[in-house]
């Protein structure tokens, strides 16, 4: 699943391409407007496919910004400003072509689901294979109350105090570590990667209790999620899995990484362990890591 690096590679990329264009027609796969006639919104949420098609022809893409792991396109629409909102799952990728088959990999060529076909005579297309990316047309961010519900960006000041202020929490007293950091309202963008590496760099144990871990650890902590964010965002992000910025390619963090995957500790070499976690599988050293 993409993270919080691997989303601001894709706005990266998408920036310079997509602003200031107007989408002039929204085309959508026979997959997704099969599922909405079902009644399932594959992709398209919140509205049906012929207003998100209508709505959005003749809007003119202001701004490009990432807000945690999601892509918020700013619109202007007759004068009315809309925001698009989009995540893109668990395999969703972007890509800016003059045909769709110019995107070059097979597996995302054959799951293209919505095309934006721009004044340019170039085609903004979303590809993916899992279907589970989405996308909301609203005037605006309050219209969809969980958007507000996110945890500042961790690169904000106020990010480690509302982190701090949030692990208080009695419901959070009693969670693990690394659920908690993980959980979009806590700290955003910090998904399984970086959960994990943070805490093999802290030598905190992902399954040890938030009240059992100090004030000084828990900034520490915050500090270093930050800094693996960071340093994934200059390396392009991670491409375990099927990252692709705009332009196909990936990044290289995967190799920094030490130990989301492994199987041996590289400071002890130890066999790591694994556990599940809030649902997600966690990488560990029982012995560096308490
Ligand atoms: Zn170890």
């Amino acid at each position: 699943m993409p993270e919080l690096p691997e989303v601001e590679g894709v706005v990266n990329s998408l920036k310079p391409v997509a602003t200031g264009k107007t989408i002039n027609e929204v085309k959508v796969s026979s997959v997704i407007t099969h599922a909405h006639s079902q009644g399932r919104q594959a992709i398209v949420k919140g509205s049906s496919l012929q207003q998100f098609c209508s709505d959005l022809a003749g809007a003119k893409i202001e701004q490009v910004v990432r807000r945690s792991k999601y892509i918020y396109f700013h619109l202007i629409k007759n004068n009315e400003q809309k925001l698009l909102v989009t995540h893109l799952g668990m395999t969703g990728a972007w890509f800016y072509v003059q045909h769709t088959e110019d995107v070059t990999e097979e597996k995302f060529r054959k799951h293209i689901h919505v095309q934006f076909q721009l004044d340019d005579d170039m085609i903004l297309v979303y590809a993916d294979i899992r279907r589970f990316g989405e996308m909301r047309l609203l005037d605006m961010e309050s219209q969809f109350p969980p958007l507000l519900l996110m945890a500042p960006e961790p690169f904000e000041e106020i990010a480690l105090n509302h982190f701090l202020q949030m692990s208080l929490l009695p419901k959070y007293q009693q969670k693990s570590i690394k659920e908690t950091i993980m959980d979009g309202q806590v700290i955003s963008g910090c998904g399984n990667i970086y959960a994990t590496e943070a805490l093999f760099r802290m030598k905190i144990h992902p399954g040890r209790t938030v009240k059992r871990i100090s004030e000084k650890r828990k900034v520490q902590l915050f500090k270093e999620i930050v800094d693996v964010l960071n340093e994934s965002i200059s390396a392009g992000g991670s491409s375990i899995s099927d990252y692709r910025n705009i332009n196909g390619e990936a990044g290289n963090m995967q190799d920094r990484l030490q130990m989301y995957g492994k199987k041996i500790c590289p400071t002890c070499q130890q066999p790591v362990k694994q556990r599940v976690l809030g649902g997600r599988n966690s990488w560990y050293c029982s012995t560096c890591q308490r």
